[in-house]
């Protein structure tokens, strides 16, 4: 693990509540391969873990008070009993939305944390849901309660949906919970089956670039929700459970038929593309990353400017594929690349951004790291 990021926790512990905290926990942010807007469909989803983590500091306390600081910012003392969804609504909400889920749990004495982290906000690559995860954890470890991942996950989700209000599925904190370095995650959200996928891009001569737009999106507000009724509308009407279980858009109504569609294409993608992993065929995944973008863009419709600006230029700059991840209307993109040429391909990008007038996009390269777990 991160050794510096959990011992920054752990000092600003010290410094804020002057003894030293019980433990320290963490989660990774994500990058999702392939597989977008299918977890909720009950599909396939292809996800890793980026290194950028959440550290939670953590000791117990015994009168049901949830304190909270996070960087300069130290929120005022929270009573579990009073927690109720929607308030707080601030950045708050994700680790008490967790504490309040752990409540009806039967975890209720409280606790103190102080969270430090590096994932960046808004940009599509999960920072929430590192937060949640690490929060749970650190709540959990603290009450010494053993629990399961596929649980811990659900947990987290409730957070989400009925604290904070966004109508996540279960990719990211599943990601955060279950990647392992140097693999990607093949998961069955229908079934819960995993299993970890070795993903060496450097072997290959190639990197992962990820291309944060700046852009931020919100899931509370954005088109996610209107997507997911469609999705769901379309299952109903076909008598099945979940569009998973389609293999065609044909026969339902128009306005459908493109939400299904993707769906649909995009659960193949995610099955070819790790059959192409298993057979080492790394280069052949950029057309289906490429086909993925595509139809988010033209089908679901959750792709924006920057985000096909970024895909294009880091093709048009060699990139063997690009596509946006996450919910969409902001956020990230990746970019499957050469290694030798990717400083002309961040070159390319940024160039291209500029000429477009929009604000400097960052970029990193992004290898599969550990999953979230106790750092101390
Ligand atoms: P994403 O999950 O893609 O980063 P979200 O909008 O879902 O974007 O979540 C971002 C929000 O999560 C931030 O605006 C903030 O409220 C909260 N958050 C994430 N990490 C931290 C942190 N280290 N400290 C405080 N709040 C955080
Ligand atoms: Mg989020």
């Amino acid at each position: 693990m991160n050794s510096t990021g959990s011992n920054n926790a752990a000092e600003a512990f010290q410094r804020l509540h002057g003894v030293a905290p019980t433990g320290v926990w963490s989660a990774p942010g994500r990058v999702n391969l392939i597989g977008e807007h299918t977890d909720y469909n009950d599909g396939f989803v292809l996800p890793f873990a980026i290194p950028q983590r959440t550290w939670v500091a953590a000791a117990p306390r015994e009168d049901g008070v949830l304190t909270l600081a996070s960087g300069s910012a130290t929120a005022p003392p929270l009573r579990l009993a009073d927690l109720e969804p929607g308030s707080p609504r601030d950045w708050t909400a994700y680790p008490a939305g967790v504490a309040w889920v752990l409540r009806q749990q039967g975890i209720t004495g409280g606790a103190d944390l102080v969270i430090t982290g590096d994932v960046p906000h808004g940009s599509g690559l999960s920072s929430s849901h590192s937060l949640e995860v690490a929060t749970a954890l650190a709540l959990l470890g603290l009450a010494e309660r053993e629990a399961s991942t596929s649980d811990v996950a659900k947990w987290v989700q409730q957070a989400e949906n009925d604290f904070v209000g966004a109508p996540t599925g279960l990719l990211d904190q599943t990601a955060s919970l279950c990647c392992t370095e140097a693999h990607v995650l093949f998961l069955d959200v229908r079934t819960g089956r995993q299993e970890q996928v070795p993903f060496d891009a450097a072997r290959h001569g190639l990197e992962v670039l990820v291309i944060d737009t700046r852009v931020s999106h919100s899931l509370v507000e954005s088109g996610y929700a209107e997507r997911r009724a469609g999705c769901e509308e379309a299952a109903r009407l076909r008598n099945v459970p979940a569009v998973r279980d389609l293999d065609t858009e044909a026969g339902l109504p128009e306005r459908l038929q493109p939400l299904v569609r993707h769906v649909v294409t995009e659960n193949a993608r995610v099955l070819k593309t790790v059959e192409l992993l298993r057979q080492d065929r790394y280069e052949e995944i950029g057309p289906l990353l490429s086909a993925s973008h595509a139809s988010l863009r033209d089908d679901y419709r959750v792709s924006c400017a920057e985000l096909d600006v970024a895909a294009q230029a880091a093709e048009d700059a060699g990139a063997l594929g690009a596509r946006m991840i996450g919910g969409g209307f902001g956020g990230s993109a990746i970019a499957l690349v050469p290694a030798r040429i990717r400083a002309d391909v961040e070159r390319c990008v940024a160039e291209a951004f500029a000429r477009h007038g929009f604000a400097a996009p960052r970029m990193f390269t992004a290898v599969p790291a550990a999953g979230a777990g106790r750092d101390r």
